[in-house]
């Protein structure tokens, strides 16, 4: 036999014979998820089974193209893989059709504004500092550079969505697409609201769940698939999938959603990520995630009630999803500072704006904290005072260096309580 290189031997060794350097920063990062309290909204924990699904040999094969019509050989075996990712999407909301391939949340979107828009339209979102996202109009995204934003606001009064600021907007500037969303809004979105309001002058309405889609899924949430004409989304928040986005909607928008993404936007999808959102899709139709999505809500609403009666603000008063808004302001602690304190006790949030914030983006007047992560471990309405109180000791304890290490202390072990990937660390 010749030698070839990379040797047989080689080739398969363990990331760890191979690459000790890479491996030991994921054993630390494995840790640090493993013995810290994951608050950041937007994050998840995915299942053995996702992982082992990323991790496959399927990061191998180009398949650019839709299932059956492809423009590489050999793709019979991935063909099956994304159609069984789509049928169990479609099932799971109930839409018309999915384009499983985008790979993020901002792609996706990008494909509905490819597909629907020509450089220079208008169109319409919620304002970036009043809890909407980056690709709905920032001006250093390409929704805000390549188009021209109009963006409706929530009410100081109650910190929700104005219906009559959106529709008085609609009809001024009749945007050709009207996105419903956001990145930090705690409240039920009224999706109806965006529907008449888009037929009133003809628009596209797009809702984008890349928050909801977990609760959304588990019926903890209303879903804006009845009312919407496209639904995009991300795969790896509250829906607890691989790092990914999707677009699913009606009959009608498949072929230029198709288009969009591919030969608009991407090249080869990953099939790799396909897969596991396939196996996400799979987790999320059983019995025990519709349980899963309650409990994030409930542990939510537990959380804001308990940081309530400690003294802190919550904007709008509560929440009707994973997230809460805590406005700092009562505690004379900025996002900035409660950010880096609750990091230095384990404890992992991001500072965010809170309506009308008087601070910069920069430092901002809030931290914007979520249960999913929390909910994935086991946690419930106990732990979520426990929490709620570590966070409070914390806040009201910046640079005090002997506190905050008990709370770190503390935190640490409540989390070894609720084991993550344990079986991961090589001791
Ligand atoms: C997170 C998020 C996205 C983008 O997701 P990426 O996968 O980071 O690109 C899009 N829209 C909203 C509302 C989000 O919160």
């Amino acid at each position: 036999m010749t030698a070839t290189t990379p040797s047989y031997e080689a080739r398969t060794k363990s990331l760890k014979d191979f690459d000790p350097e890479v491996f030991t920063l994921i054993q630390k990062e494995t840790e640090r998820q493993e013995y810290g309290l994951e608050m950041i909204p937007s994050e998840n924990f995915v299942s053995e089974a996702v992982l082992q699904a990323m991790g496959s040999t399927l990061t191998n094969k180009y398949a650019e193209g839709q299932p059956g019509k492809r423009y590489y050989g050999g793709c019979h075996v991935v063909d099956e893989v994304e159609n069984l990712a789509s049928a169990r999407i479609c099932e799971l909301f109930g839409a018309d059709f999915a384009n499983v391939q985008p790979h993020s949340g901002v792609q996706a979107n990008q494909a509905v504004f490819e597909a629907f828009l020509k450089p220079g339209d208008t169109f319409m979102g919620l304002r970036l500092d009043q809890g909407g996202h980056l690709s709905h109009g920032s001006p250093v995204n390409f929704s805000g550079m390549h188009y021209k934003v109009v963006a409706y606001g929530v009410r100081e009064s109650d910190g929700l969505i104005d219906p009559d600021q959106v529709r008085s907007l609609a009809k001024e500037h009749r945007p050709k697409l009207i996105i419903a969303g956001a990145s930090a809004y705690s409240r039920q979105i009224d999706w109806k609201l965006f529907r008449e309001v888009a037929d009133e002058i003809g628009a596209v309405f797009m809702a984008d769940i890349a928050h909801y889609a977990g609760l959304v899924a588990g019926g903890a949430y209303e879903s804006p698939i009845p009312y919407a004409d496209l639904v995009t989304t991300t795969t790896h928040k509250t829906l607890r999938g691989p790092r990914s986005g999707m677009v699913m909607g009606k009959e009608q928008h498949r072929k230029a959603i198709n288009k969009a993404v591919f030969p608009g936007l991407q090249g080869g999808p990953h099939m790799h990520t396909i897969a596991a959102k396939a196996v996400m899709a799979k987790e999320a139709l059983t019995p025990d995630f519709k349980v899963y999505a309650a409990a994030v809500v409930a542990n939510a609403r537990a959380l804001a009630d308990a940081l309530m009666k400690r003294g802190l603000n919550i904007v709008s008063g509560g929440t009707d999803s994973h997230l809460l808004l805590v406005d700092l302001r009562p505690i004379g602690v900025t996002g900035k500072v409660g950010e880096e304190t609750l990091d230095r006790v384990g404890v992992t949030v991001n500072k965010n704006t809170v309506p009308f914030d008087p601070q910069p983006p920069s430092v901002c007047s809030g931290v914007r904290l979520g249960t999913p992560a929390l909910t994935t471990r086991g946690m419930g309405i106990a732990e979520m005072d426990q929490v709620a109180q570590f966070i409070y000791d914390a806040l009201t304890n910046v640079g005090n260096e002997a506190k905050l290490k008990s709370i770190e202390s503390d935190v640490k072990e409540l989390s070894k309580k609720f084991p993550l990937y344990k079986h991961r660390l090589v001791k």
